[in-house]
């Protein structure tokens, strides 16, 4: 394992902070899933007192990558960096499981199959399998709770954004020049999104250039897939880095944070001057453009939840709050209890770990619940696929939306 990594397992004084913070010992209730119990799993393998078995390996898929350890530990132990890079030792040690390798290294890495298998999903939503398959129960017979993962499937965009809009939106007089890092999500899943994006820039002359790009690599890299995650990181340096641009734009919390570590997992100076450019698209608006709506009143009441990976960048919490306030008196903004508690998804956790994923957005949903409001607004696609599938559990009307589908409302 890395050495400065290996140096977090000798700064831990196993106080047990951390039990206080992390969502899934609050589920669990056993040292293992808590970063000091890791830690002291870490420091045995580094012994040689242990070696990776498939009860290692299960615990250390169990963690959310939420960094409430680390954000919260007195001894500047980071847990969540800990868990992948254990994770990378694992996957060194005995391969990926086979459905993440194909996933990972045959999909991830060419946008043509991940175009295709979008369309693939499209259809099977579109003419009637999917209901043929949910009404038929065939998935109740499978295993690994494939029937309710199912259920996660948002609807599938019938063409891609960037396939639907121009490498460049032509601004007359443009007063700033983005580049817009679409993610897979919002590329395939919420087209949406993106088509907000690029009203809100219209209404305030910023010029968007949208480069082919290719995933960020935070499903490969959360898996210890490196290898995956750096080609795919490269990639994205090497569009980018082509543009002469003011600012990089990003509307995805965990593609953010993989973007900010870029410099570090790929040991790349071009990574590190790319990423000086780089922000939130909520901190853009609110900081960069200085936004200012004139909402019609509707007085709906709405509540924002914090993505993991944007509460700790620069401004993380503060940006989506203000552009909340900015949207007065359409949204009145509400704060929930525990906004920066994980919401359980942390990618594809949600599927590895179906129920216990659903356990911690569980205690999401009463929070939104006690708020009292219509609509949670978030800034990350994840956590909203995540958020709208537990309220849809829960039986609520309670919308999900992200931020800037509340804000291009308000431009009108
Ligand atoms: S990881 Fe931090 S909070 Fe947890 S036991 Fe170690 S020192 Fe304490
Ligand atoms: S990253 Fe989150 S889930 Fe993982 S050990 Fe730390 S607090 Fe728990």
């Amino acid at each position: 394992m890395e050495e400065n990594y290996l140096k977090n397992l000798d700064k831990c004084s196993r106080c047990g902070g951390c039990q206080a913070y992390c969502p899934l010992f609050s589920e669990l209730g056993r040292e293992p899933y808590v970063a000091r119990g890791k830690v002291e799993l870490l420091d045995h393998l580094r012994a040689g007192k242990v070696i990776w078995t498939d009860k290692l390996a299960d615990i250390f898929s169990t963690c959310l990558l939420c960094g409430a350890c680390a954000e919260n530990c007195p001894n500047g132990v980071a847990g969540d960096k800990l868990v992948m890079m254990a994770r990378k030792d694992l996957v060194t040690d005995r391969g990926l499981p086979i459905i993440k390798k194909n996933i990972f290294q045959h999909l991830l890495r060419y946008n043509g199959r991940l175009n295709m298998a979008g369309k693939c999903l499209y259809l099977y939503q579109k003419t009637g399998v999917q209901k043929l398959v949910r009404s038929s129960r065939a998935l109740h017979v499978l295993p690994m709770d494939l029937a309710k993962i199912e259920t996660l499937l948002p609807a599938v965009a019938g063409t891609p954004f960037r396939q639907k809009v121009p490498y460049r939106t032509a601004v007359a007089g443009s007063r700033l020049k983005v580049a817009y890092f679409t993610g897979c999500v919002t590329n395939l899943i919420n087209p949406h999104v993106g088509q907000s994006i690029l009203k809100i820039m219209e209404a305030n002359g910023v010029e968007v250039i949208i480069p082919e790009q290719f995933c960020c690599g935070v499903p490969a890299f959360a898996s210890g897939d490196f290898t995956t995650g750096r080609i795919l990181g490269e990639q994205n340096i090497q569009a980018f880095s082509h543009e002469k641009v003011d600012y990089i734009i990003c509307d995805c919390a965990s593609c953010l944070s993989t973007w900010l570590d870029y410099p570090e997992l790929l040991e790349s100076e071009e990574a590190a001057k790319l990423t000086g450019k780089l922000m939130d698209v909520n901190r853009f608006i609110v900081e960069v453009l200085d936004l200012k709506l004139v909402p019609r009143e509707m007085g709906v009441k709405v509540t924002y939840h914090d993505p993991c990976h944007l509460k700790r960048t620069e401004n993380g919490r503060q940006a989506p709050r203000e552009l909340l306030r900015r949207l007065s008196p359409a949204y009145e903004y509400v704060e929930m209890g525990a906004a920066d508690r994980c919401c359980g998804s942390a990618g594809s956790f949600n599927l590895s770990h179906y129920r216990l994923s659903q356990r911690v957005a569980a205690k999401k949903v009463e929070s939104i619940l006690e708020s009292g409001a219509e609509v949670v607004a978030s800034a990350c696609p994840s956590c909203i696929m995540q958020l709208s599938h537990a309220l849809k559990n829960a039986q609520s009307n309670v919308r999900v939306k992200h931020l800037v589908e509340l804000a291009a409302e308000c431009l009108e």
